[in-house]
């Protein structure tokens, strides 16, 4: 097999989906399953539905591109760029929204294509990224619904991705009143309210009241069973559905320091070397071209020294390694982002159950 490649156990996915469906289901939670951080893998968004997600979705238009044909509620989980609603209002069956300018030209894209186009109204709560001001939301819905080819969806909100803000009862209550209030206001039911991401799990499962949240975006936490507030694993979910394995094109016994003046290295400052006597080292054919090296994790017993654009540096500590021999990696979210957009990773989908058989419920 071709290296470097990350393999995905597609079984691990479905288990991980269907222990946060089936926990957040009884405080009327469901789950968006999202699927950019692996390129809008089919196979991966496959195991989401079969774990139980009730759609899909993904903040690129080609991602989603790739996901028709599973039969499941698309969304696109970014603006829309306003050059693309053409190309949003085929692929996308809702997006998420905070610009008058673009909802018009979704209208309008979307009745001369003789669709209907959902929308998100996406509300800021404090993080600073995508939203509308709360007190600019009434008009914004007025604004949806003024569009003969928009169908007002929700209302959404997204914390934790800019500036680590902690979803909780406090932020969360604004978009379960404003729903209230909207539909006091046109006398309509609105659907429902898409809270967050995957930071906002740990909230959905303790707090008292989640209000008129019923349904969370969720990425990184089926991906890799962490909650991202403090990336630490959830119980009772696979956190190494994926790993990332790279070829040893050097082993050598090499001097623990480097020798000679020193400047900056082709990232900028090198990580200064401090060990004495000899290391084992080997380089890998990975570099950042690759992977990112924050959130790269090496077996045990073996250290990251560094990393270049195509080549990584380890100490192998007592590893019996030699050159062709492949290694294995874990990865966090942006390692896992980095390898599976590369064109030098190949991804490499498994399932240890027979296709059509229902992995059993941890
Ligand atoms: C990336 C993203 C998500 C998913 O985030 P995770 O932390 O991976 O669960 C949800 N909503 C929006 C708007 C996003 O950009």
């Amino acid at each position: 097999m071709t290296a470097p490649r990350i393999g995905v156990d597609l079984d691990k996915i479905e288990q991980n989906t269907r222990v946060l469906v089936d926990r957040l289901a009884p405080v009327g939670i469901r789950v968006t399953g999202v699927t950019k951080a692996v390129l809008g893998s089919p196979g991966v968004a496959a195991a989401m539905l079969r774990g139980g997600a009730g759609g899909l979705g993904d903040s690129r238009v080609p991602n989603l591109d790739r996901l028709a044909g599973l039969g499941a509620v698309r969304t696109l989980i970014r603006s829309p760029m306003l050059s693309q609603v053409g190309r949003v209002v085929v692929v996308a069956d809702v997006s998420l929204n905070t610009e008058a300018v673009v909802l018009a030209a979704l209208d309008r894209a979307a009745s001369l294509r003789g669709r209907t186009h959902g929308v998100i109204l996406m509300i800021e709560l404090g993080d600073l990224r995508e939203g509308i001001a709360v007190d600019d939301a009434p008009a914004a819905v007025r604004a949806v619904l003024g569009h003969p080819s928009l169908r007002l969806v929700e209302l959404g909100g997204n914390l934790a991705c800019q500036n680590g803000i902690v979803p909780d009862d406090r932020n969360m209550g604004v978009l379960s009143r404003l729903v209230d209030a909207a539909e006091a206001r046109h006398g309509i039911p609105l659907g429902t309210v898409s809270g967050g991401n995957s930071a906002n799990i740990g909230w959905a499962l303790t707090s008292d009241d989640v209000g008129r949240v019923d349904d969370l975006r969720l990425g990184e936490a089926v991906l890799l069973g962490v909650d991202p507030l403090h990336r630490t694993p959830i119980p009772g979910l696979h956190t190494d559905a994926f790993t990332l394995t790279a070829e040893v094109i050097e082993v050598a016994v090499k001097p623990a320091r480097p020798w000679g003046d020193r400047a900056q290295a082709a990232f900028g400052e090198a990580p200064v070397r401090t060990g004495r006597g000899t290391v084992r080292q080997a380089v890998l054919a990975l570099g950042h071209q690759d992977v990112a090296l924050d959130g790269l994790r090496p077996p045990a017993g073996v250290t990251v020294l560094g990393m270049s654009s195509d080549h990584l540096v380890v100490d192998l500590g007592d590893h019996a390694v030699s050159v062709g021999d492949e290694m294995d990696f874990g990865v966090a979210y942006g390692a896992l982002l980095r390898a599976t957009t590369s064109p030098f990773v190949t991804t490499v989908e498994h399932r240890a159950s027979p296709v059509g058989s229902t992995a059993p419920r941890p």
